[in-house]
Order: structure tokens, then sequence, then C-alpha cells
């Protein structure tokens, strides 16, 4: 078994250009989000490769013109077998008119060593690396006996959860690897929610009116929703200071735990008493720490701002948080994720590692986020492993190493057969 193992993994020094091609073959569907709902080719055509490979393939839209993914390659003792999700998303980030990239984005180039296109690193290597240890594995007639769930999902970078709606579809796995950007680093993630705080008076009153709802005697109990969020957001900062010297994870700098006050809107016309003021803002959060819980601590805290003012208490913040889409519905979560070091599958997954680079594979944090924190909240233990630099991720002229790229390969081709090669 060794030996088949260590057969396939030259195999990919060998065929390193057909690897290069399935990169490039990926990054010339272009699938970039904004404006999204262009992956149905690219969809189509990961949902043809799979099944070409023996899976069995569930395709659905998620939104019209962006269907999510999922092949199944049933392990041949399922039952014995450990089982495991390899996931990446086919969007990529947005390309501006005034990029100056020097080759099209979307017509990749292999240049001293590194491929070029938008993508490459974030993440259609990842996606590439893992396909092809898949094909590799297929053609030496390997039958894995766990089950092998291979997810390509969309909308990852407009917050769009491709990825928490095949966990609502009911796929699940003993463990998941995002094959995003990372460095080859196995990495966990803090996690970020977005929420809109809005102060809303029950009437709305003239400019005329103010002289008597601020000054004695004035006998109006009114008040602006500007004014009055201005206490909403010093009572955020309060607690943002309190967070990050109260809170730390190992990995992170101190304060990485901020509460961006990042849109403001509010007020109707000058001649009007700003009856309604909502603010947007962006909460980032620890990997041992839900967004259950992070929302909680505000709106607790953000009410007990609001019972220490009269017109506040009467009339208070009301919250609504995340949200399935930053270009639906202005709204978003990421889920924390935290990797478990002991768990038998982070284990194979650094020996494989390991087994490749000639060195011990580094468990840290992301500084971002990826579709990785899904898992977390469904319970599913996983970790976040791939190939290219997040620097490189969303750049102009994003590139990805192609000796990194083969190395990746090699690894998660191991991984993948040993993991699926453990028992229960
Ligand atoms: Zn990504």
């Amino acid at each position: 078994m060794e030996d088949r193992l260590k057969e396939l993994v030259k195999q990919v020094e060998f065929r390193q250009e057909e690897l290069i091609q399935l990169l490039e073959r990926l990054i010339q569907y272009k699938t970039p989000a904004p404006p999204a709902r262009n992956t149905e080719e690219a969809q189509q055509f990961i949902a043809s490769f799979l099944e070409e490979k023996g899976f069995s393939i569930d395709k659905w839209d998620v939104y019209p013109g962006d269907p999510n993914v999922v092949g199944v390659l049933k392990g041949v003792r399922t039952n014995q077998y450990k089982s495991l999700i390899v996931n990446g998303h086919m969007d990529v980030a947005e390309v501006d008119e005034d990029e100056n990239w020097n080759s099209d984005p979307f017509l990749p180039i292999v240049q001293d060593g590194v491929v070029i296109g938008r993508g490459a690193a974030d993440m259609k290597g990842g996606m590439a690396g893992a396909l092809f240890a898949i094909q590799l594995l297929h053609e030496s007639g390997i039958h894995l006996p766990g089950d092998l769930i291979f997810q390509s999902v969309i909308g990852e970078e407009v917050g769009e959860a491709g990825t928490l709606e095949c966990c609502r579809r009911g796929y699940t796995a003993d463990f998941a690897v995002v094959v995003d950007t990372s460095d080859l680093h196995i990495q966990g993630q803090g996690g970020v929610i977005t929420g809109w705080i809005t102060v809303k008076s029950k009437r709305t009153y003239h400019d005329a009116t103010r002289r008597e709802m601020i000054y004695p005697g004035g006998k109006l109990f009114g008040a602006s929703a500007i004014e009055k969020m201005t206490k909403v957001i010093q009572g955020l900062q309060e607690l943002e200071r309190h967070w990050a010297v109260m809170k730390s994870y190992p990995g992170y700098p101190a304060g990485t735990n901020t509460i961006n006050p990042a849109v403001i809107e509010g007020g109707r016309h000058a001649a009007f008493i700003a009856d309604e003021c909502r603010l947007w803002i962006t909460v980032h959060f620890y990997p041992n720490e839900t967004y259950e819980q992070v929302t909680k601590e505000i709106e607790d805290h953000i009410q007990s701002v609001a019972n220490a003012d009269p017109w506040l208490r009467e009339n208070p913040p009301v919250f609504e948080w995340g949200g399935s889409s930053m270009i639906e519905d202005r709204g978003e979560i990421f889920p924390s994720l935290e990797v478990d070091a002991d768990h038998p599958a982070v284990h194979t997954l650094m020996d494989a590692h390991k087994s490749i680079l000639n060195q011990q594979a580094i468990v840290d944090v992301s500084p971002t986020v990826t579709d990785g924190g899904w898992f977390g909240d469904a319970g599913i233990p996983a970790a976040i492993y791939g190939p290219g630099k997040l620097q490189h991720a969303h750049a102009i002229n994003e590139e990805i190493s192609v000796e990194q790229l083969a190395q990746y390969t090699k690894s998660i081709l191991t991984f993948i057969y040993k993991w699926c090669h453990t028992a229960k």
C-alpha cells in the first residue's frame, strides 16, 4: 500500500505539466464575485471531471448561474473507514477595470516558476491540486475504503454561504479540509459577522421642534436618532477596548477582535429631526468564540448603554445580525474554526505534509476568513490547508509558485489516501 502511494507521488513530478494545465483551465473560467452569477460553466467542468472519476454528482443552483457541485465517491468499505470532505470555492476576487495587470487576468501565463492569473492563489491552485490528486488516485485504480466528498462551492468572496448550503443539505464527514490559501500551513480562523444597529424614533418631527426637545421646559420627549447613535458608537468603542484588554488567542496580535463602525446612514432631509439612524458594523472574533456569543455580548452592552439614557431606554436600538450575501442583502457571517491539533486527521495531515516537505507542518491561525468556519459551525472537525500566499490573493498579477503547487498536490494526495484508509 505504501509503495502504491510512493508511485503516485512520483507521478505528480512526471506529470507537472498536466497539473499546470488543469490550473490554467480553471483560471480561464471567468468567475469573479462580484459580479458573481457566472460559475455555471466552471462548475459543470468540475461535475464532469468528478463524474469521470466515479463520483456521483449533486449540482444545484444556490443562485441562478451559481450552482454548487458536490461529488461523492463512496468508499468500498464505507462504514468501517474514515470519510473526508475536500472543500474549495470556485469564485475568485473581482478584477477592477483600472487594475494594471501585465497580462489578461483570465489568460494565465507561466513565468519564472509561477502561474499568474486571477484565482491562482485564491484558490484555483488548491482546487487544481486536490482535483489532480483525485485524478491520479482514479487512474491508478485505487479504491479508497472511506468516502471521499468533493465540494466546489460558490459565493465565498461575497459572503455567500455555498458551504453552509452543503452542510444544510446533509453532507458530513469525519473530517473536512478546506483547500483555501494558507501557504501550506494547517489553519483555523477567527470569525466575522456583520450587523446593522438601528435607532428609530416612533414619531417623525419637523426641524422646528428641536428647541422643544432639547431645552428646559420644552416638554417634548423626542430625540435625533443620529445624536443617539453617537452613544451607541461610544458604547461599541468601550466594549471593543474591553475585549482587546481581556481576550486573546494564540497567533493573533492583541486587539484583533475589533468592532468596526463601517457605514452609517440616517436622517431624511434638512427639514426634519433625524428619525432613524442605521449603523453597519463588522465584528471580528477569535476561533474559540461563536458569533452567537459575541453578538449577545454586544447586544447586552448596548442595552446597558441604552438603559442609561432616558430616550434610548424607551426607544431601544434594534439589531440585525449577519446575512446571506454582501451583494444581495448587505450582510455576512464567517463563523470561526478552531483546529484541534490532537485530532487524528490533523496528525495524518501533519504526517502527510512532513513526508513530502521534510519539515514539520505549521499549525496556526489564518489572518483572514474562509468557508472553514461553516464546518466548525456544523460540528465537523476541519482545517484549512492550501497552497498560495495571502499576499497574492486578490492582488494584481495574482500568482502561485509551481513548486509549491506540486508539493501541495503530493501532500494532499498523501493525506486523502491515508485518511480514507484509516479505520473508524
Ligand atoms: Zn479563498
